[in-house]
């Protein structure tokens, strides 16, 4: 099953136009959303979880349309979202019975099966009788997660998720996205390039409400191979060189500052090639286009 948007725009009563005519076919798997804050991504996310509408546009998935039948797509749809509140003073296990209870799943047996099922993919099954109030930052995802596998959905929509994890808890939760994006669609959106490089089989660059790449993270990155050059300078230099180059992105190594330039020829004798990451996609993609913006 594949998730197809075509066209969709959402522009706020405030006149800012979130979406701009935003097209994406989205496969099986883990799906990578990338943006700078305030690129769309939050809005195009409640657009596909049915929480608001979009201007404009379609959205598919498999044969269901989702921007007409959304109640359908609340019954497969998993959701969790950039705020996730907790009721604190419930443990887990009567929250995940409850919501299930909700979610109709009114057999107890089952839904005992299934909530120890869900602590347990989800590593919580040592916490379950603790309130949420107590859990770290990376529980609370975990719960998240537990809490949008219920009613075993065909797409689950995640938004910026590791935000406060520690690099431990960062990677579990990975592990575990990655083992539910083996046989459903799953939508990370995120502003970190490191979590899509690792995770997604493919992904989408978003910038001021507009898609300006998507594929294989890979093949984006082979498209700006040879043309990424760095240098470390002063950091008095940083507007000499912004002035005379494009300097997508600036680094700090041991003190430094290490800048890197998209360029076709090498820009000067006293640069290095750079060795191409989706780092320098990403960066090669928005700063002309942020920039655009902020002159
Ligand atoms: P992201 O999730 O990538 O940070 P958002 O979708 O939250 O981006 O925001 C896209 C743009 O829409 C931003 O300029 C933001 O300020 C604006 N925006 C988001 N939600 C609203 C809203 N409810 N009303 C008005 N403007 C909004």
């Amino acid at each position: 099953m594949e998730l197809q948007i075509s066209n969709l725009n959402k522009t706020y009563s405030n006149g800012v136009q979130a979406l701009k005519d935003v097209s994406l076919t989205i496969p099986q798997g883990m799906f990578g959303l990338l943006g700078p804050n305030g690129a769309g991504k939050s809005s195009l996310m409640r657009t596909l979880a049915t929480l608001q509408e979009a201007d404009s546009g379609s959205i598919t998935l498999g044969d269901i349309d989702i921007l007409k039948n959304k109640s359908k797509v609340r019954e497969i749809l998993g959701y969790l979202p950039q705020e996730f509140g907790v009721y604190p003073k419930i443990t887990s296990y009567d929250m995940l019975n409850h919501i299930a209870k909700l979610k109709g799943i009114s057999n107890k047996g089952e839904r005992k099966d299934l909530v120890e099922s869900l602590l347990n993919k989800t590593n919580l099954w040592h916490v379950r009788n603790k309130s949420l109030g107590t859990y770290s930052g990376g529980m609370k995802q975990r719960f998240g997660i537990a809490q949008a596998l219920i009613g075993d959905p065909r797409l689950i929509i995640v938004d910026e998720p590791t935000a406060g994890l520690d690099p431990a808890e960062r990677v579990r939760f990975h592990n575990l996205l990655s083992e539910i994006g083996e046989n459903t669609i799953v939508i990370l959106s995120t502003h970190i390039v490191e979590d899509i490089s690792n995770l997604c089989q493919n992904m989408a660059i978003i910038c001021l409400g507009e898609v300006v790449a998507q594929g294989n993270p890979n093949d984006l990155t082979k498209n700006v191979v040879g043309k990424i050059w760095t240098k470390a300078i002063e950091k008095s230099e940083l507007d000499t060189y912004q002035n005379e180059m494009q300097v997508i992105s600036t680094h700090l190594k041991a003190g430094q500052t290490i800048i890197h330039v998209l360029s076709d020829e090498k820009p000067h004798s006293s640069f290095k090639k750079g060795a191409a990451n989706l780092e320098d996609v990403y960066f090669a993609e928005i700063t002309t286009r942020m920039e655009t913006v902020s002159a």
